[in-house]
């Protein structure tokens, strides 16, 4: 099989890209579930904005700050600066951001946050950007979109890459060969015990990078989430508490109920203090209150979490919640340029797989949308540059090399076990260098 493009995953960041790439080239999306199951699909919180050019400084300075300044000032710049266009280029896919009464866009705050600056569709605004964003993609009829089709692997010679090897629904295991391959694959929360991502997200598309020699940066930087609803059930995706509830005033009580910490640190910090506090404690979560954030805003902002809440016996108007950090987002990746290109030909990467330096140490709360679409799409731009054809591309013929795939279950272990060692490597290294 052959297409021009392939994009692996149908996450924001796949889409977006496969959207702006030109009409006139044959585009497949791959992704390994349903194609609107990607965390893309679980942001609650928002987007962040570049408000006017007086909040530049300040925004910046949060992003730089909570990334430890170890984030590229170059990528933060290029991710604000283009903040404005995302959003109206979303508008126009009738995204439908919250207003105030006077029609104008309704800004909300986030921990690390230093003003208000967080576009939001009450407390599902992943749905409702990705949801249009799928919607548009399917508008197009260049693009064609294959679920349940995993990427096995990519094909490389010479550090070209040529398409990926792909397992179907069917089970089938077969060749797709592109001129240029966009990985999109999301984070590797899959990986965790305790994680708010979903369950199939296994990092894949960094395993594959680690496997075929390209360039990583930071894959030990991986982010915990402070809040997520406390349940016995660890084989479940952990449920997030929205960085915005503590935003709106939500409070954290430790087991006798006094508060113990300023909500709105940023997100390593608090949940260091949060691992501290169950210590201390000797409980496995901590308490949230909404008490101070009135009805109406609860029920207007936060509805998802209300009834999610009520669901598992809750009620968030009445009682305070049981909450424990879980792992939550993957600030390294596939080291990429300012194109989103990587260190092989003809392979880029996009969104939460890819580093380009945007979050540092530490993502900012609701950069992580942003940044996807802003570097889904400049990899989108310098691809359309680029006047190869997928019958000119090199082609590696495959036989027997297939069979190496059949055992699905050994390769994802393998995979795991890859991953999980260099991180468990830099790590070591991290603490070495830090002594
Ligand atoms: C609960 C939750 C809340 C969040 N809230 C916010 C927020 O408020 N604001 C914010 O900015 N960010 C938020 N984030 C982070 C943000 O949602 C993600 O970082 C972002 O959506 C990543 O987009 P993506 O396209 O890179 O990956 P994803 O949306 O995760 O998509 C990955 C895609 O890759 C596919 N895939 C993976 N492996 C393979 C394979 N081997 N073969 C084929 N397909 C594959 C998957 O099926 C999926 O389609 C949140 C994340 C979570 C989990």
């Amino acid at each position: 099989m052959k297409t021009d493009i392939l994009v692996v995953g149908s996450g924001c960041a796949g889409l977006y890209c496969a959207m702006h790439l030109p009409t006139n080239r044959e585009i497949l999306i791959i992704t390994k579930d349903k194609e609107d199951c990607s965390d893309s699909f679980l942001a609650q919180g928002g987007i962040c904005m570049l408000k006017d050019e007086s909040d530049y400084d300040s925004y910046f300075n949060d992003t730089m700050r909570a990334g430890h300044f170890e984030n590229n000032p170059e990528s933060v710049e290029i991710m604000i600066r283009s903040s404005k266009d995302v959003v109206e280029d979303l508008i126009g896919y009738g995204v439908d951001f919250q207003r105030e009464s006077d029609g104008s866009l309704c800004f909300t705050r986030e921990g690390g946050h230093s003003d208000k600056r967080i576009l939001f569709h009450e407390d599902i605004t992943g749905k409702e950007i990705t949801g249009k964003l799928l919607a548009e993609a399917k508008r197009h009829s260049n693009i064609k979109i294959a679920e349940y089709c995993t990427m096995l692997d990519i094909i490389s010679e010479e550090n070209v890459c040529q398409g990926a090897i792909v397992k179907n629904k069917e089970g089938e295991i077969f060749p797709i060969y592109a001129e240029v391959t966009v990985l999109a694959c999301g984070g590797i929360g899959g990986l965790y015990r305790h994680t708010t991502n979903y369950r199939h997200l296994t990092g894949d598309g960094v395993a594959v990078a680690l496997r075929h020699g390209i360039s990583l940066e930071h894959i030990n930087y991986v982010q915990i989430h402070p809040t997520t609803l406390y349940t016995e059930h660890t084989e479940e995706k952990s449920f997030l508490i929205s960085e915005s509830v503590r935003g709106e005033g939500a409070v954290l009580y430790n087991a006798k109920k006094e508060r113990f910490v300023d909500e709105l640190l940023p997100r390593d910090v608090l949940t260091k203090k949060i691992y501290e506090q169950m210590e201390n404690d000797g409980a496995p979560f901590v308490w949230l209150s909404m008490e101070h954030i009135p009805r109406e805003e609860i029920m207007s902002h936060f509805p998802n979490i209300v009834r999610h809440c009520r669901k598992h016996g809750y009620d968030v108007l009445q009682e305070c919640i049981p909450v424990v950090p879980a792992q939550h987002y993957f600030m390294g990746g596939i080291k990429v340029d300012m194109h989103s290109k990587t260190s092989m030909e003809r392979l880029y990467a996009v969104g939460e797989t890819a580093c380009n330096g945007v979050h540092g140490k530490n993502r900012l709360a609701s950069n992580s949308l942003l940044e996807s679409l802003v570097f889904a799409r400049r990899a989108a731009d310098k691809i359309s540059e680029k006047p190869f054809g997928a019958n000119n591309a090199p082609r590696k013929e495959l036989g027997a090399e297939l069979n190496a795939y059949q055992n699905g279950e050994a390769l994802a272990q393998q995979y795991k076990k890859d991953i999980l060692d260099e991180i468990e490597r830099l790590n070591k290294l991290c603490m070495i260098q830090s002594q």
